[in-house]
């Protein structure tokens, strides 16, 4: 079993602190000792990206990803382009910011099959790789839990994020491993090692018992049946020495002060990741 993370390596998603605006949360999160933020794009509304990236450096803290990109999956040829040019924008945003990685909720569509959406979300990678490689941005498959299949992601395993990156075969394409998609899939140890250099981010939270919401209802990591450190062993295996992002999509907590719950992330960041 690994050895407890260190602060030095604790980034968190804007969407875990969703009430709060981008420049409190950047203060909130230095305050704490966290290291890193994720930006996710609905806390940069009526921002300019360059500013809001400057604000965030000042303080202390690194720009680990912009969240997120994707969606390539459409019924129709127009909205797969529309959506090809909207991820481009998404490229041009997480270089202003400063941002090294977007993190990719590739699309589904329950009227595409699942075969036939994968092909698209290969096509649509493919087709904004140049501007990425131009701008230095790299892209993470995320893949995400079979629940998602129909709307959100047709990619929805670890060794189907390998063998579609094995297949784009860039080096600015690889895979952000989230706990709470993955837990449960008993090649995941095998997948992750396959990975190898192509593990782009690390994402944690927790699964909870019985799950109340598909989307707001993850857990604070030791809330939950996730193997946590055990899975950052794993990805660690990899020479992965990325952030370990805290990801947490909760209705409950974001009741809470949210100074609060940036109180209980760093507590349960030291005891379970
Ligand atoms: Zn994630």
């Amino acid at each position: 079993m690994s050895a407890q993370a260190t602060m030095d390596r604790l980034c968190i998603h804007t969407a875990t602190t969703r009430p709060l605006p981008l420049e409190v949360a950047v203060d909130e999160y230095a305050a704490a000792g966290v290291a890193g933020i994720t930006v996710w794009r609905d806390a940069l509304a009526g921002r300019d990206p360059e500013a809001a990236g400057r604000m965030i450096r000042a303080a202390g803290l690194d720009v680990v990803s912009l969240c997120r990109g994707g969606f390539f999956v459409a019924g129709d040829a127009a909205a797969r382009a529309a959506a090809v040019d909207e991820n481009r924008q998404i490229i041009r945003e997480a270089a202003a910011i400063g941002a090294p990685l977007i993190v990719l909720v590739c699309g589904a569509d329950p009227a595409v099959p699942l075969p036939d959406a994968r092909d698209q979300i290969r096509a649509g990678i493919e087709a904004v790789l140049p501007l990425a490689l131009e701008l230095g941005v790299k892209l993470a498959i995320e893949p995400l839990h079979p629940m998602y299949a129909d709307s959100r992601s047709a990619i929805n395993t670890m060794a189907s994020a390998n063998d579609l990156c094995e297949r784009i075969d860039s080096p600015n394409v690889g895979v952000a491993v989230d706990v709470y998609h993955l837990w449960f899939d008993p090649t995941l140890e095998a997948e992750i090692a396959r990975c190898a250099d192509k593990v782009f981010a690390f994402h944690v939270c927790d699964w909870r018992t019985p799950t109340r919401d598909l989307l707001t209802d993850r857990g604070l990591m030791g809330d939950g049946c996730i193997n946590i450190r055990e899975i950052r062993g794993w990805v660690e295996s990899t020479g992965f020495r990325g952030y370990n992002e805290v990801e947490i999509f909760s209705t409950e907590l974001w009741a809470l002060d949210q100074r609060v719950v940036i109180d209980r992330v760093v507590r349960a960041y030291r005891q379970h990741v």
